[in-house]
């Protein structure tokens, strides 16, 4: 397995057929879409890969049932599909969710109309399970009783309750180890891709941008890197960019809004997430349910609360949340569903971030309406700009699809023949021979001496390439332990660093293990895991300190409202 390398020098020297902008999961997968296609790929990353939305949304993988609600049959279609192809490639990280929706009365809200919208669904979607393993195959929706729903949801409000219905999303383990899977596979495949270097200016020969000129953030040295093709994947920064850099402007412009989830370090709901119901509701919405969703969400020990939209029109970098604001949240989460009674004390991470939300209107948020379609620009048409492709992608869900319809436009502007994509088939990093790992390595050698609590941590996280985290702990038993109240075993901090680009603490703690995904560590946890970082990477005393302030001051940031 090629390892990740930040190999600067080597990125002047070629000029490539690709350069991506923008490590999110967007920019990735098109890495990945790229070198599966046979281009000569380029990936560069401001800061660390996926440390923006894409580490901070809500883990879903959206099925596209809600989509119907809009008469978005296109969208039904395209959510199911990357659902299905993220459960087929990448099934350690990507599992059916249940969500149960209450039904109230027997007009829009009720149960007759949801199983007819459950029913077209599943027609629909008929193909959903082609090559799923067995694990993954999503069942039909189905209706549920009054007094099921009851059953598994006993602080309901039942005035009017009429029962509910059953239907699937997917749920992402973890966010940051997806974006790493794609990355890694790209990388192995080929592309070159570094981290902490940020793209401050892209160069143009008359209607041609030729590439791009890079900052690096950890030498603080500047040098340019050729391309033939430019994509634009760096998401909410993404027009702020070509407004800096070449003026230009994207035509509508689009609009964001700041979404919002957090987390709550105990189960509410069962196994089953809950649809709960709001008094705010969406503007265009074709059959108009009268109001909008929060989901409660079982996610590994936690529960995910979500999700919360802002218009923002501010630069990424301004974005936060009041402690006003999440007060306000949590109220309207306990008014929505009583039995939740979260106190705003005990919310253990925020998760915040831009998402595309539609384009050059001004709606409140009290009126919502979700960005809808992902955002694919050829600058050739509008700017007379060759080589220049912007994508924003409006859902991590789809950010696969959308990478492969970015790569048929790259392969068009390179003119080679069309070669058709394999990103939905071919398996991930860890995806490939996943099936019965659980049951038939968990006896064996150095996984028998781990809990079970750890066994499944590192099956979930690295799928069938776990092994490339324990061969660190063969001649060093000592790497082999979990750090306290924690599954995070001491040889994925050395597998971080070696394999997987890890240059600050903060990419070990937040982005490639568990560590930073649903609370805070103890401190004495991040000391542990710095001295281990240092030790690897030679920093002294001084670094040491400031790469733990570092990810203490994340974490406070993250919580500085709650
Ligand atoms: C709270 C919340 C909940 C959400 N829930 C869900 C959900 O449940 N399911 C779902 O499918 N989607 C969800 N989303 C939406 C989803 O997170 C986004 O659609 C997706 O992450 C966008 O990915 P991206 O790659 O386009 O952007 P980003 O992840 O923001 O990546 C863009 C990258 O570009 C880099 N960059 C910017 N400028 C430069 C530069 N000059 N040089 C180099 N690099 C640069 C940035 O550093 C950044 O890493 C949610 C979003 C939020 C905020």
């Amino acid at each position: 397995m090629k390892k990740m390398k930040r190999d600067t020098a080597a990125l002047a020297k070629q000029k490539y057929d690709l350069i991506i902008i923008g490590g999110g999961i967007f920019g990735i997968c098109a890495a990945w879409d790229a070198t599966l296609r046979g281009l000569s790929v380029v990936l560069i990353e401001k800061e660390d890969f996926a440390h923006g939305t894409s580490a901070n949304h809500f883990k879903m993988v959206h099925g596209g049932i809600r989509y119907l609600q809009h008469g978005d049959i296109v969208r039904v279609r395209e959510s199911c599909r990357e659902r299905s192809a993220l459960m087929r490639i990448a099934p350690h990280l990507v599992k059916p969710l249940p969500i149960v929706m209450p039904t109230y009365g027997h007009g829009m809200k009720g149960k007759e109309i949801l199983s007819m919208g459950m029913l077209l669904y599943d027609l629909l979607t008929l193909d959903r399970n082609a090559k799923l393993p067995a694990e993954n195959k999503i069942p039909f929706g189905k209706c549920l009783s009054k007094s099921k729903i009851i059953e598994l949801f006993p602080d309901i409000k039942s005035k009017g309750l009429t029962g509910g219905a059953l239907f699937y999303d997917g749920q992402i383990q973890n966010p940051p180890r997806l974006a790493m899977s794609f990355l890694r596979s790209a990388v192995k495949e080929g592309a070159a891709a570094a981290n902490y270097l940020e793209v401050t200016d892209l160069l143009r020969e008359n209607n041609q941008v030729t590439g791009v000129k890079v900052k690096d953030k950890l030498a603080s040295v500047d040098f340019i890197i050729q391309g033939k093709v430019v994509l634009n994947a760096a998401g909410p920064w993404a027009h702020h960019l070509l407004k800096s850099t070449l003026n230009l402007k994207l035509t509508p412009t689009p609009i964001f809004s700041r979404d919002l989830a957090f987390v709550i370090p105990r189960r509410i709901t069962g196994k089953f997430a809950l649809a709960c119901t709001t008094s705010s509701s969406d503007v265009d919405v074709f059959f108009d349910r009268g109001g909008r969703h929060l989901f409660i969400v079982p996610w590994r020990n936690y529960t995910l609360v979500g999700v919360w939209h802002k218009i923002f029109d501010e630069k990424p970098e301004n974005i936060k949340v009041t402690s006003e604001e999440l007060q306000d949240f949590v109220d309207e989460i306990n008014i929505a569903y009583p039995g939740a009674k979260i106190n705003r004390s005990e919310i253990s991470m925020v998760n915040t971030g831009l998402t595309l939300f539609g384009e050059d209107e001004q709606q409140g948020s009290k009126t919502m309406s979700f960005g809808k379609r992902s955002y694919l620009f050829d600058h050739s048409k509008e700017d007379q700009l060759d080589g220049l492709i912007t994508l924003i992608g409006v859902r991590a869900t789809t950010a696969r699809g959308m990478a492969e319809k970015a790569i048929d436009m790259v392969l068009i502007k390179l003119g080679v023949k069309k070669i058709r994509s394999k990103s939905a088939q071919i398996p991930i990093y860890g995806g490939k021979n996943f099936k019965n790992l659980l049951q038939t390595t968990q006896h064996q050698g150095q996984l028998s001496m781990l809990p079970n609590v750890v066994q499944n941590a590192l099956f979930y996280n690295y799928g069938s390439e776990y092994i490339n985290v324990l061969k660190y702990a063969s001649n060093a038993p000592a790497l082999l332990k979990n750090f306290i109240n924690s599954t995070v075993l001491k040889a994925e901090i050395i597998h971080a660093i070696r394999e997987e680009m890890a240059e600050k603490l903060a990419d070990v703690v937040f982005r490639r293990t568990d560590f930073g995904t649903g609370a805070i560590p103890a401190s004495s946890v991040i000391d542990e895991c710095g001295t281990i970082m240092a030790n690897e990477k030679g920093w002294d005393e001084l670094q040491l300190k400031a790469e733990i302030d570092d990810v203490k001051a994340k974490f406070l940031q993250y919580l500085d409202s709650a």
